[in-house]
């Protein structure tokens, strides 16, 4: 395995690189091979002097992935495995439509992106917290994600979404940096409405977001709506329990004057009775959100199913009596493993079971 010594140079802003290069308008250059032109190489980077190419190539490393495998068609969801520069896997998935709730139109394209290699909050319902966390994701990583998919898939993304493999609040400064460099001109020039976090609920760090001038949407996973509910399925409820964590989405929503969606996974006998959904419709009044129902999406390895489809119409229809704006979703990628980490944890397993069987042969 490479190191990851030298940092890439698409970590940097333009204001990095404007401290970097002399004259100045070298910066821009450079930001123009990378999000515009899209090089493969410094060397490609052909109105730069040899020299200044020499001296980029000593000093950073260049961002690139490797397609390890890619599931799905142009016109369906496709999810894309991809091996980082140390060998470590993460995964993307592109959304043809996209979902109502992010307020975009059906002709867009949207981009779940990781923020980790693996995950340390072990939600219950999710692949990628089955193997426990492995380490945080540079902004390069993050941004090259959008870069390789829309590479591979031929198609312009114009929705991200941070709701891939990881806790995108746990790996904060490099989110924001790679946000910086999604949303700036000089970069990728995604509009910031168009860009989603979606956190388990790490509450002191949604208070921290709500200090951002960015107007960034934020989708909270609720998945219970009381303590003792919530905690059966998401661990991090211990820590920031559901009232500390409304207090945090209230401020969030004040301060930002933006309404908040709440993630709420229907898993059957568990989180999905006529007294939770009583529940979650006080909360959504209180914080002035709206609800994104998703049917749960079976993980290979754990025991929940989804809903019948008249429990899941019920719940939903309590809380549209109560007047929250409430979204049924019928969870698109269901046939490919679309729930986050599936695909990275199968690969891993199976590539495990490869070296264990060639050990064994051997
Ligand atoms: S749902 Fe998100 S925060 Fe929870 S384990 Fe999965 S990746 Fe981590």
């Amino acid at each position: 395995m490479r190191s990851l010594i030298r940092p890439a140079i698409q970590s940097l802003l333009l204001s990095d690189l404007e401290k970097e290069l002399h004259p100045a308008y070298r910066a821009q250059q450079v930001a123009d091979w990378l999000y515009r032109q899209r090089v493969p190489s410094f060397e490609a980077m052909t109105n730069l002097p040899q020299q200044l190419r020499t001296k980029l190539t000593e000093k950073f490393a260049f961002e690139q992935f490797e397609q390890v495998r890619v599931l799905g068609s142009k016109d369906t969801t496709q999810k894309f495995l991809w091996r980082l520069r140390d060998g470590n896997l993460v995964e993307s998935v592109l959304i043809p439509a996209s979902p109502a709730l992010y307020g975009t139109r059906s002709d867009r394209r949207t981009i779940c992106v990781s923020t980790q290699v693996g995950c340390a909050y072990g939600c219950k319902f999710c692949a990628s917290g089955l193997e426990g966390w492995t380490r945080n994701l540079h902004a390069s990583e993050i941004v090259q994600q959008l870069i390789a998919a829309e590479s591979a898939s031929g198609e312009n993304i114009d929705n991200v979404v941070f709701m891939g493999m990881g806790e995108p609040l746990a790996n904060f400064d490099n989110l924001m940096r790679a946000i910086a460099i999604i949303n700036a001109p000089w970069g990728l020039g995604i509009g910031a409405r168009h860009i989603t976090i979606s956190t388990s609920g790490l509450a002191p760090q949604i208070r921290q977001l709500a200090q951002n001038p960015l107007q960034v949407r934020l989708a909270v996973s609720l998945h219970g709506a009381t303590d003792e509910v919530r905690e059966r399925i998401m661990p991090v409820n211990r820590k920031y329990n559901v009232a500390t964590l409304l207090d945090a989405c209230d401020y969030y929503a004040t301060r930002k004057k933006q309404r908040i969606t709440f993630e709420y996974i229907l898993i059957n006998g568990m989180n999905d009775s006529d007294e939770q959904a009583r529940e979650l419709a006080k909360h959504c009044a209180r914080v002035g959100a709206k609800v994104n129902l998703i049917p749960y999406n079976t993980v290979h390895g754990l025991e929940w199913s989804r809903p019948p489809r008249v429990r899941q119409e019920r719940f939903h229809s309590i809380l549209s009596d109560r007047h929250i704006d409430a979204t049924l979703r019928r969870e698109k990628g269901h046939d490919i493993d679309a729930a986050c980490g599936q695909l990275r944890l199968q690969t891993v397993r199976s590539d495990r079971a490869a070296v264990a069987d060639s050990i064994s042969a051997s």
